[in-house]
């Protein structure tokens, strides 16, 4: 017998878990769809297409959506002879410029034989040529910038859609459709940006429990085999999708990785909680480890702070009382602390990666807003990843009853997350 043998008492297609897997139908989508479909209307009338944004936290069904229904409509306008449709799909991780996307949109717009290099023209000639190659393509135009958030200067978002105004454009009608993972890059646009590419909005809330579950059944059927799965997996996974953050490739994500541990198994053929617990553990010390390391040492000591706090049930706590734990443990560990301002700057930064949760609090009378902040991760993951800055602080009392010992995250209490 080889070394590989293939194992599929599992799995029926493992690929349909993957990030790239198109799914034929969106579930619990439809309000969300009919408005997208609603605003692609003019397309098919062969009329100016509208200006779309989509917004909304990851893993919501924006780009899966935007496939879905670009694809219908591709198919759609083929009945129609005076309709000359072209698609171009441009996502914007890792392009931060507009001069990128500029010159990143020539390239999909062109053949493979005639690309251009993305530096070192003059931004006005890169527009000229973008300008160009749009007429020479002509007819109906919609141009997808999935993630345009990286973007950071607004000036491609500007000219593309008042390109037929300023006479740039004569011989194509272009739609923009922009797509932002981040609530806050749409108030950061300039009103002028904002009215034009904002046209049509349309927002898409995160995912509930039972919304989840309905992804995960229509995904798992066609991934597993029939009974592979316990009846609690799915549930299970949806909960946990549901109290992070509503988002379905988390859920999609952890059901592949207990499907993966339960393979691991050899005389295993069925999938149980177990799994998805170990699962769900695996994944988050994946994310957990990563984060943590790459913060400095100063996140590292703001991190430790607020975990003690949290130990000693201070939480939630404003940046100001964390601040005399933080002083203390910088100190301990030969560090000069930093200014108030720039500590508050690595509670952001925790917040951002998920470690931290912020709830923005009224000062009563007096007016103002302030933030508090609480711990969201699992105290026993973030204590491994912080091993470093506890050995260069010191063992916080708050600690020495938090060693091993919390088997106590039941699956019941999960559940009534639902
Ligand atoms: P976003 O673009 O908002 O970050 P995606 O569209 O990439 O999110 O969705 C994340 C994953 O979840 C994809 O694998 C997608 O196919 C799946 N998904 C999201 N929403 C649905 C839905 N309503 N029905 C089926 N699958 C979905
Ligand atoms: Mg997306």
């Amino acid at each position: 017998m080889g070394l590989f043998e293939r194992d599929t008492e599992i799995y029926k297609n493992r690929d349909a878990l993957r990030e790239d897997y198109q799914p034929d139908q969106l579930v619990g989508r439809d309000e969300e769809i009919q408005a997208y479909q609603a605003s692609l209307q003019p397309v098919i009338n062969n009329e100016q297409p509208n200006n779309v944004f989509l917004y909304g936290k990851t893993g919501v069904g924006k780009t899966a959506a935007t496939r879905y229904l670009l694809s219908h409509l591709k198919e759609d306008a083929s009945q129609y002879e005076d309709l000359d449709l072209h698609l171009t799909f441009l996502n914007c991780d890792g392009l931060t410029s507009s001069y990128q996307i500029a010159t990143h949109l020539i390239n999909e717009l062109r053949d493979d034989t005639n690309q251009i290099s993305t530096t070192g023209y003059p931004r006005a000639t890169v527009y000229e040529m973008l300008w160009n190659e749009l007429n020479a393509i002509g007819g109906s135009i919609l141009i997808v910038l999935d993630e345009v958030d990286h973007v950071e200067d607004d000036s491609i978002l500007y000219q593309l859609p008042r390109a037929r105004a300023n006479n740039n454009l004569t011989e194509a009608k272009i739609g923009i459709i922009g797509i932002s993972n981040d609530f806050s890059f749409r108030d950061n646009l300039s009103p002028k940006v904002k009215s034009s590419l904002c046209e049509q909005e349309i927002h898409f809330p995160a995912y509930d429990a039972s919304d989840l579950q309905l992804i995960l059944e229509q995904r798992a059927a066609v991934a597993f085999h029939d009974d592979v799965l316990d009846n609690s997996v799915i549930p299970l996974c949806a909960a946990y999708g549901a109290k992070d953050a509503g988002d379905a490739r988390q859920s999609i994500d952890l059901l592949m990785k207990a499907g993966d541990l339960a393979r691991e198994e050899n005389d295993t053929t069925t999938i149980t909680t177990s799994h998805v617990e170990n699962g769900r553990h695996d994944l988050e010390r994946g994310r957990i480890e990563e984060g943590i390391s790459g913060l400095t040492q100063h996140g590292h000591l703001v991190l430790y702070s607020l975990l003690t706090l949290h130990l000693e049930d201070e939480t939630p706590v404003r940046s100001r009382d964390v601040r005399p734990r933080y002083t203390r443990f910088a100190q301990r560990a030969g560090r000069d602390p930093l200014v108030p301002r720039r500590m508050r700057d690595h509670l952001s930064e925790l917040a951002m990666l998920g470690l931290v949760s912020v709830t923005e609090r009224n000062e009563g009378r007096r007016g103002g807003t302030y933030r508090e902040y609480t711990l969201e991760m699992d105290v026993e993951l973030i204590l491994s990843a912080l091993d470093e800055v506890i050995s260069d602080v010191g063992v916080h009392d708050s600690l020495k009853n938090h060693l091993p010992d919390r088997e106590a995250d039941s699956i019941t209490s999960l559940l009534e997350f639902q």
